[in-house]
């Protein structure tokens, strides 16, 4: 842990617009917040209605929404008339395909602006949005698509050949699949169906009760888990995209998070634009070059990444990153994995203001606990709990719940549940739903500790928590250790089953461009760590890889590194990513 602190005087030159925290804290009620939006008249609410028409009829319709960068560089603009009605074209498309309210509708797509018609026509017409990683096989796409039901599924050519044609005849509920660019045998031709469609469409008037997304978890764990959520998240999304991502109507926003997970919708979609903000797609991969011009060519306003791409800018080098300039760049933020506080650092060298660390689940369906503009960053520190949100530290035993009030005691991070974001269940599996909660706490599976300050800090998935000679480690302390070393890139640190101790400290060490893993620096990083760390909590165990294996929205699989190491089955690898030795 570190003692370091950003304070907030030197960051952001507006950090005055932002609510005091504890301020905000004592006044907040979701009510207000509720209040905020528009909805529909007898109580009812869209998430559609909040993100478009709304805008639309307070006269912003030339606003641009969406400003799409295509591989080659192209750019097609979207202002929030133009999204109304292609929009309204899906939502037509799906009524006279005798589509109706509740049905599933899913992606399988990269980055084109067809995902983000489908996903807001999808909610317009009060039918399901599930979005699914383009990166997915045959297989992880027939398992989503059966456990959620669906009828609809909108991809293109290709990925529709490669991952959809030889699993088709297994999905009897799936009636339509829409292509993109064109047609192939028992498909339908999206494009012609949006041409010949009305351009005008009265959204469907949902409870806000009703469903309105589907979203399965990121399988780091184990078996995805398909979270439910509905129309009331948008108070949320609406709510932590302005107190936390300072968000603001007319910002330029750049939500980098792959549209097949949570955030890409939560923060990708859903905030932006019900915040009248105008949010920058790319459709390219990850490119260290190409991040920094759109960051200075498009005037990012507000940049909201994820830790994996911060570490992969940092290998890049400064001199790319001080070879651009930001000047429109007010706010940064992380998520998805712990943000190593060496990441922080970096973040306010190369930017003038630290990344804010926020953390947050697929079942929370928003931000819980959160770095604020308005507040000191702690490097390494997940931040506090937002206003109307509740969180605690607790410990279960066999007599039930206690919650842990002792500064830096490590235990579950809880949170009491309540906030109109959380998830409504796991589609077909109550009770490893109701396993999730006790004593009137929602268990995240994540263990934390809070500092005296109410800092929460980070400690590691319950499943990942190293025992060893009757400390408790956690993986991401290690892990931000040896990133502080000039040769490392990424670390993934794992317990290994010992006779003598319990468990042994093992790390997997990704190397910088260029850098040659020999024993020398085998040894330097040894020593490295045990004088960062100390003999009982460094390492015994350092070996190089190639990369790590993440999953699709970029996380470390710990699990698959110990499985291989015990010689155990690799369990659900669907989401799998990068892999190399
Ligand atoms: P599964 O539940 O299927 O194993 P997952 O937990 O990775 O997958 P997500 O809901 O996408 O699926 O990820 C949420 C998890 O990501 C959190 O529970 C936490 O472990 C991790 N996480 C997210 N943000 C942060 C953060 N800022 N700091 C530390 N961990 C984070
Ligand atoms: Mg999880």
């Amino acid at each position: 842990m570190s003692n370091d602190i950003i304070h907030k005087s030197h960051l952001i030159a507006d950090a005055a617009n932002m609510p005091d925290y504890e301020q905000a804290r004592t006044s907040f009620s979701w009510e207000e917040e509720q209040s905020l939006l528009d909805g529909l008249p007898n109580g009812k609410l869209s998430i559609a209605h909040e993100a478009i028409d709304r805008h639309v009829q307070e006269g912003m319709g030339d606003r641009l929404a969406i400003r799409w960068i295509a591989k080659d560089g192209m750019r097609l603009d979207f202002t929030y008339l133009n999204l109304q009605r292609q929009t309204a074209r899906f939502a037509n498309v799906l009524r006279r395909l005798g589509v109706q309210k509740g049905a599933r509708v899913y992606t399988l797509l990269g980055r084109k602006p067809e995902l983000y018609i489908t996903a807001l026509g999808t909610l317009k017409a009060g039918c399901v949005f599930c979005p699914m990683f383009s990166a997915f096989g045959p297989e992880p796409v027939q398992s989503r698509m059966e456990i959620g039901g669906a009828q609809v599924l909108v991809t293109s050519k290709a990925l529709y050949r490669r991952k959809v044609k030889s699993i088709r005849d297994r999905l009897p509920d799936l009636t339509h699949i829409l292509l993109i660019d064109g047609e192939e045998d028992n498909t339908e031709n999206l494009i012609s169906l949006m041409d010949t469609a009305a351009d005008t469409f009265t959204t469907e008037p949902t409870d806000p009760e009703d469903i309105a997304l589907l979203h399965f978890t990121s399988g780091t764990t184990g078996k995805p888990k398909g979270a439910v959520h509905v129309h009331q998240a948008v108070v949320a999304h609406h709510a932590t995209g302005r107190m936390v991502l300072d968000l603001r109507a007319g910002d330029t926003y750049w939500c980098t998070a792959d549209p097949g997970w949570v955030t890409g919708t939560s923060y990708g979609i859903i905030a932006p634009l019900t915040i009248g903000a105008t949010m920058i797609i790319d459709e390219a991969e990850f490119d260290p070059e190409r991040w920094y011009s759109i960051l200075e060519d498009e005037q990012v306003n507000v940049w909201y990444t994820a830790p994996t791409a911060i570490r992969m800018l940092m290998k890049a080098g400064d001199a790319m990153a001080k070879a651009h300039s930001f000047p429109h760049l007010r706010f940064m933020a992380s998520v998805g994995e712990p943000l190593n506080p060496e990441a922080v650092i970096w973040g306010n060298e190369q930017f003038g203001m630290p990344f804010h660390d926020n953390w947050w689940q697929t079942e929370t369906g928003g931000i819980m606990i959160a770095n604020y503009a308005s507040m000191d960053v702690k490097p390494g520190s997940m931040g506090k709990p937002l206003p109307g949100i509740n969180a605690g530290i607790v410990e279960t035993g066999e007599d039930g719940l206690r919650e842990v009030t002792t500064p830096l005691a490590i235990g579950e991070l809880a949170l009491r549940p309540g906030w109109p974001s959380m998830m409504r269940g796991y589609l077909h599996e109550e009770a490893r739903y109701q396993k999730a909660f006790r004593d009137g706490w929602y268990l995240s599976g994540d263990l934390a500790m809070r500092d005296s300050d109410g800092y929460y800090w980070f400690v590691g998935r319950s499943d990942d928590v190293i025992k060893s000679a009757g400390h408790l480690i956690g993986p991401f302390e290690v892990e931000s250790a040896l990133m502080e070393h000039d040769a490392v890139a990424e670390v993934a640190v794992i317990g290994i089953p010992d006779e003598t101790v319990g468990e042994i400290v093992k790390a997997y060490v990704a190397l910088k461009p260029g850098v040659v893993g020999d024993d020398d620096l085998l040894l330097d990083l040894r020593g490295f760590a045990r004088k960062r760390l100390g003999p009982a909590v460094a390492p015994k165990e350092i070996v190089f890889r190639k990369n790590l294996p993440k999953t699709r929205s970029g996380k470390i699989m710990r699990r698959l590194l110990k499985a291989r190491e015990l010689g155990l089955p690799e369990g659900d690898i669907s989401t799998l990513e990068s892999d190399e030795q």
